[in-house]
């Protein structure tokens, strides 16, 4: 299975992509995660694209296209993947294509405005191993401590109420034309986003079994 997972920043995508793979045995590969990463790593890739995501804008389409690129090619991406958070943009979807890249659905995880202030505020996220959790929805066992590797957790630099507007409006425009293009092709499947982790999982799963 090769599935794209789209959504507003905050509709769930890393958390139900958790979960999703763990069922399918398949890796889930968020540009986010590599970006931040590269971030902390201080590479050059890092320093280019700080600013843009302190910003909440996106990074330039030939950096995360380069990232996808390379990451698509590793060994275990060849039974197939979960993309979180990529493609955001009709040329990134475009490049996917070009690289003869069949997408099987893309989950169209479906929330909110309103809710999505509400969830990105209470977020934090592992300093460690960039797993998500959710100080009323999803806490971690113990406050402030990742449940799979001990590091601590943090608010996200972008998950400041001012970026996370300018994050919303970049996703309207930028990202939401996407749905369009994956409708065209069939392969959109809208999720409603709202309810519990577990309910939106089982609703996830019932629309890949489809
Ligand atoms: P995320 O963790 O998916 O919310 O991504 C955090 C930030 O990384 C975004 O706000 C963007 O600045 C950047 N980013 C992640 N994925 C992409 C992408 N596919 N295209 C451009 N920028 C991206």
């Amino acid at each position: 299975m090769k599935l794209i997972f789209l959504g507003a920043p905050g509709a769930g995508k890393g958390t139900q992509a958790e979960i999703v793979c763990d069922h399918l045995g398949i890796p889930t590969i968020s540009t986010g995660n590599c970006l931040r990463e590269a971030v902390k790593n201080g590479t050059e890739l890092g320093i280019r694209a700080k600013s843009y995501m302190d910003d909440g804008h996106l990074v330039p389409d030939e950096i995360v296209i380069s990232i996808i690129r390379d990451r698509l090619q590793q060994e275990d991406c060849r039974k197939g993947f979960i993309l979180d958070g990529f493609p955001r943009t009709v040329p990134q979807a475009e490049a996917l294509d070009s690289m003869g890249i069949m997408i099987d659905k893309v989950i169209d995880l479906e929330v909110a405005d309103t809710e999505i202030e509400k969830r990105l505020s209470g977020r934090r996220v592992c300093e460690g191993c960039g797993a998500s959790y959710h100080i009323e929805n999803k806490p971690s066992q113990k406050p402030g401590v990742c449940d799979k590797c001990g590091a601590s957790l943090v608010v996200r630099k972008d998950d400041q109420p001012e970026t996370i507007r300018e994050r919303l409006s970049v996703y309207h425009k930028q990202t939401e034309p996407l749905k369009q293009y994956y409708t065209k092709s069939g392969k959109l499947i809208a999720v409603e986003g709202r309810g519990s982790v577990d309910e939106i999982a089982a609703r996830t799963l019932k629309a890949l079994e489809e």
